[in-house]
């Protein structure tokens, strides 16, 4: 086996570019040098591998510094019909060779992946013929009797195997959902019809997520065409009750591949004409287009191409290059690596499942979350509950918000309100979180009580931070037994875990409080047991990203070293998280404290790096890193220390991170989060049982932990949890933001 030292690394983004591909460049780039290996890249994909020359160039660490934040690649890619050729192939080979390159990272579609893997078959052959035709001597050739390869999928249709998601795909779905908010808007002010069409030919997950995130009225993917011949009026009966129900605008998504059973596609442009001719109405089309691929990418995406590039490195660093080529991908929320070929020849059955009409099996290859997001947006689409013959009294189910507003709390409200209505329950809303219980604040939820909360930011339910005490007890008793509840959803923090966890020990006391309850995890903090993500901490993460980033434009001119304060009060998560998506030098948290001679060490690597070529510093401090040394204290250290070198400004971002509309994802988690809630209350009621739990995210899985074990699994003081999963992620920010050299 080649040793580490004598791999040469290259690097190649090919195909359909997506957001996020730079973050994988710099995490590639960097962990190579970091491990002390040569890296290229190769610009504008296989066409740059086939003509060499200047599209292969050596990386150095500020090769890569300043990208994180720019959509696209900036190496470039492109579409080359050379490389599908063998004589294509052969250059493509020498070139490589006459760099010494004999490892390869493409991050691509499904395409790139399958060129590399037919690449990685023939080197061995090429490289023979380029012996035979002089191009190379038989040494060389044998010294490289390999070239190992690894995959990363960029794509913005999350459509591809061995990956729960693509990079890219999350972006794209940022921007979907960002133009959806604003059609709807104007579609309700005229009471318009709009059809959207959105990217994804053999993949509806684009599609049904943004109508999901939206509240979207209808929507049309490939995996699963309406299973009725005559779908349109199906299609326009429910638009029309919706609209009789109150509805100002109809939205349905079309994704580009969609399909009727028969296997013709379904377009936009159909959709219109059905919708104008069949119910009369005002019906605008909107194509999304490249809008999709552009843009900032989301702090997850930035996040996911750092992880999994800096894995796919110390992965092709470790391995036999003779070895199967490896995907590596994300799975349950860790960075996993799997034979590619696999994956390649999956993702391609579904599209092949979808042409050949077997819809019910391309559902199953997209997995169970697929199919439960479009179980739950199908209840949530109707214009009314379904009925329910009633032989007792119906189930009574409660709904609070509890804690800071959370973005995303709406869109669980939304989803408990109407899967509890439709299964028949009388859902009742609970103002101002625990402050109204206890002062009796408690109204009937109807289905269009919450028409449009899916997409709003803040608490419509109200909420607040009071913990229930003492004599707030009987209070709560009283009106939970006056308005006869029989099961309690609590979304939100800290405040709310924590109230519910003292109801539950309360038990024998209270009868009333021998109910089932559940709390759903909705804090920007993250600082929940049991759940490795809460509801609303991604669109924090997306606030400060969007936030740092133009803090750092401001300073083009000058050598300034910023001081970043950001929330999550006694954890790290969104600290340590920001500062991996912006590209922090410094990330100080309270897991990790801070010490004057850590301090000091900072200083020293901010001197030298304004010394050198640096203009531009940034320090990430999570808001309660250490009682003293404070966000103005750090900033006067470095400023009295940078002396004329560089100056230094603070920036304490404040509430704006709890605030705006939720992200795709928080929607989508949300939506998930409150039908299991649900679902659990419900059979809880039905079996007449008073079991309570949080739920939560585990390994990527939805999973309840019973409200018993809450004290157990906490840091009661710091009100965290004691295993943070995401700590581990603080390697990796160091190597990322290591000094060049
Ligand atoms: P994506 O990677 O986004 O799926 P494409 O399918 O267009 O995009 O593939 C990108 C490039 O990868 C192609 O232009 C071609 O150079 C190379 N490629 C794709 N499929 C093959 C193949 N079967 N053999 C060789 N090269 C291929």
């Amino acid at each position: 086996m080649l040793s580490e030292k004598s791999k040469t690394l290259a690097v190649l983004t090919s195909g359909g570019d997506s957001q996020g591909m730079n973050a994988a460049l710099r995490a590639i780039v960097r962990t190579a040098l970091d491990r002390g290996v040569e890296i290229y890249a190769i610009y504008e994909g296989y066409q740059g591998m086939v003509d060499g020359g200047d599209n292969i160039r050596k990386m150095a660490w500020d090769s890569v510094g300043g990208i994180l934040h720019q959509g696209g690649t900036v190496i470039g890619s492109a579409r080359c019909k050379e490389f599908r050729t063998r004589e294509g192939r052969r250059q493509a080979a020498y070139n490589l060779i006459a760099h010494g390159i004999n490892s390869l990272v493409v991050i691509g579609g499904d395409g790139s992946l399958t060129g590399a893997n037919i690449f990685r078959q023939e080197w061995t052959e090429l490289l023979n013929e380029l012996v035979e035709q002089g191009e190379i001597t038989r040494e060389v050739a044998d010294a490289n009797p390999h070239l190992a390869v690894v995959g990363l999928v960029g794509s913005i249709d999350n459509d591809m195997f061995g990956t729960d998601m693509t990079i890219g795909a999350d972006t794209a779905l940022h921007r979907i959902v960002e133009a959806v908010d604003a059609i709807v808007n104007t579609a309700s002010s005229h009471q318009r019809t709009f059809v959207i069409e959105v990217m994804g030919r053999h993949c509806g997950y684009l599609a049904l997520v943004s109508a999901l995130a939206t509240g979207a009225d209808w929507v049309l993917i490939p995996e699963s065409p309406p299973n009725v011949e005559n779908w349109e009026n199906k299609m326009c009966e429910v638009l029309m009750e919706g609209r009789r129900s109150g509805r100002r605008n109809s939205t349905v998504i079309v994704a580009e591949g969609a399909c009727d059973i028969n296997g013709t596609p379904i377009t936009s442009e159909y959709v219109k004409k059905v919708l104008e001719e069949r119910l009369g109405a005002d019906t605008r089309v909107t194509i999304l287009g490249h809008v999709q691929r552009g843009g900032a990418p989301s702090a997850f995406d930035r996040n996911l191409g750092t992880l999994l590039g800096h894995a796919a490195v110390n992965y092709i660093l470790s391995v036999d290059p003779s070895a199967e080529p490896q995907l590596i991908g994300f799975h349950e929320n860790s960075v996993t690596h799997v034979p590619l070929m696999d994956c390649v020849q999956k993702t391609h059955q579904v599209a092949e499942l979808i042409a050949a009409k077997e819809y019910n099996k391309a559902m199953e290859l997209r997995g169970a979350s697929f199919k439960e997001i479009f179980r739950t947006f199908r209840t949530l689409v109707r214009a009314k509950p379904h009925q329910h013959e009633h032989d007792q009294a119906p189930k009574r189910l409660a709904i609070l918000c509890s804690g800071a507003p959370a973005p995303g709390m709406n869109t669980a409200a939304w989803v408990a309100v109407r899967l509890g209505l439709d299964k028949g329950y009388i859902v009742l809303g609970i103002e101002n979180g625990f402050d109204g219980l206890i002062e009796g604040h408690i109204r009937e939820m109807d289905w269009m009580s919450v028409n449009g909360w899916a997409s709003r930011g803040g608490a419509e339910l109200g909420t607040h931070r009071r913990i229930p005490q003492g004599k707030d007890f009987y209070a709560i008793a009283r009106h939970l037994e006056q308005n006869q509840v029989q099961g309690l959803l609590i979304v939100g923090g800290w405040s709310g875990y924590e109230s519910a966890y003292q109801m539950h020990i309360r038990r024998e006391e209270f009868p009333a409080f021998n109910i089932p309850m559940v709390c759903l995890p909705a804090t920007i903090n993250n600082n929940l047991p049991g759940t490795e993500l809460s509801v609303g901490a991604d669109t924090a993460l997306n606030n400060i990203v969007e936030a740092v980033d133009k803090i750092k434009q401001s300073a083009v001119a000058s050598r300034r070293c910023f001081v970043v304060e950001v929330m999550g009060r006694y954890c790290g998560y969104l600290a340590l998280m920001s500062g991996l998506a912006t590209g922090a030098e410094r990330v100080y948290l309270h897991e990790e404290g801070v010490t004057l001679r850590d301090l000091q060490n900072d200083v020293e690597l901010l001197l030298s790096g304004f010394r050198h070529s640096k203009r531009l510093g940034l320090m990430l401090r999570n808001e309660r890193a250490n009682e003293l040394y404070t966000t103005a204290f750090m900033s006067a250290l470095f400023e009295e220390e940078g002396s004329d070198l560089f100056d230094v400004r603070q920036a304490i971002l404040g509430h704006l991170q709890q605030g705006g509309d939720p992200s795709p994802f928080d929607r989508n988690i949300a939506a998930r989060l409150a039908a299991r809630c649900v679902q659990y209350l419900g059979e809880k009621m039905e079996a007449e049982v008073s079991d309570s739990a949080f739920i939560g995210m585990l390994t990527g899985k939805l999973q309840f932990t019973r409200l018993d074990d809450f004290q157990r699994m906490v840091d009661y003081k710091y009100q965290r949890p004691k295993e943070q999963w995401w700590l581990k992620y603080r390697e990796i920010a160091k190597v990322m933001a290591k000094p060049s050299t």
